[in-house]
């Protein structure tokens, strides 16, 4: 399993599944296979020889000494995706995963989540053996920023709205069905995620919002990255001077630190996220910030340089 140390901290990749090659193809419109394959950098880390992207679902373990802090809780196993069908009803070993990297379930403080999509937030919950929907961790607080879980709220009709707006149908191509959903499909996601994740843990008391940059712990700070959603947040890591930044899906695939303003389908706002991409990577460009990818596969972690117009994933530090 992929470790880094940043200061006393340790961190953890814990991976949930490969996402299969194809699913995302056209996720990032401009990013067609020739584009992809000019870009000497991709291959074999992040792309296929013949230019397609590849991505993962993975988790990290965030270890400061006096917690345990989970950052992005995946897909989950037996949940009910129909945006994304081809991860519902998961069977993953992600547990037994956890355990090998030296955590068990009661040994998880606290979880974060950078944004509520389906595939960041399914392990807060899990089915016991009676078929009932349990906190996974049943010690750790999901902490998560308030304007975030508002947003996902926000996206609930009310049956009458439902039965009075069209839906996509059943034809949608997949990635429209994933990214582009319309509101009657997003209403509906938004209550099987509220009653399979959500519910379990507000009825277990274990659910707290924290502000906008809210800090969690000493050390471990949430940071408004906007554009993905509408209150996306990455998580900063600081300890005895060494930092590192999990991107959550500001940073979506490593093709948009080549090309910041590439924006993903399903992006709130595609043009506020290249933007702010561009900024935050001029600002860290040529630092020693480990930025840790969400859906990074490859070595998954790196430091940003400065790349012609756009920036390149370097894998060793700066000196
Ligand atoms: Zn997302």
């Amino acid at each position: 399993m992929k470790k880094w140390q940043v200061g006393k901290f340790v961190v953890t990749e814990v991976p949930e599944f490969q996402i299969a090659v194809g699913l995302l193809d056209g996720v990032i419109a401009e990013a067609t296979p020739e584009v992809v394959r000019a870009i000497g950098w991709m291959h074999p880390d992040y792309a296929t020889e013949s230019g397609q992207t590849l991505w993962d679902v993975h988790s990290y373990v965030v270890d400061t000494g006096d917690q345990v802090i989970l950052i992005d809780a995946g897909c989950g196993n037996g949940k009910s995706y129909p945006m994304q069908p081809s991860w519902s009803g998961l069977d993953t070993p992600f547990l037994e995963r956890l355990e090998q990297a030296g955590y068990g379930r009661e040994d998880i403080d606290i979880v974060l989540c950078t944004h509520l999509h389906l595939d960041h937030v399914g392990w807060c919950a899990m089915k016991n053996d009676e078929g009932h929907w349990v906190p996974t961790f049943p010690n750790a607080r999901v902490t998560l920023v308030q304007a975030e879980y508002d947003r996902h709220l926000s996206q609930l009709l009310s049956p009458e709205e439902e039965e009075a707006t069209a839906g996509a149908g059943p034809d949608a191509d997949p990635i429209a069905r994933a990214f582009m959903a319309d509101e009657v499909s997003l209403s509906k996601q938004t209550r099987l995620i509220q009653h399979e994740t959500f519910e379990p843990i507000v009825e277990a008391g274990l659910l707290e919002l924290v502000p906008t940059n809210g800090e969690v712990v000493p050390g471990v700070r949430y940071e408004e990255t906007l554009g993905h959603t509408a209150a996306h947040h990455s998580v900063r890591l600081t300890s005895e001077g060494e930092s590192a930044f999990v991107t959550g899906d500001f940073i979506h695939h490593p093709m948009q630190i080549a090309r910041p303003e590439w924006s993903s389908k399903g992006d709130w706002s595609p043009e506020a996220s290249g933007r702010n991409r561009r900024a935050f990577f001029e600002a860290c460009a040529g630092t020693n910030l480990l930025i840790l990818g969400t859906h990074f596969t490859g070595p998954g972690a790196g430091y940003i340089v400065s790349d012609g117009d756009g920036f390149r994933l370097a894998e060793n530090e700066p000196s």
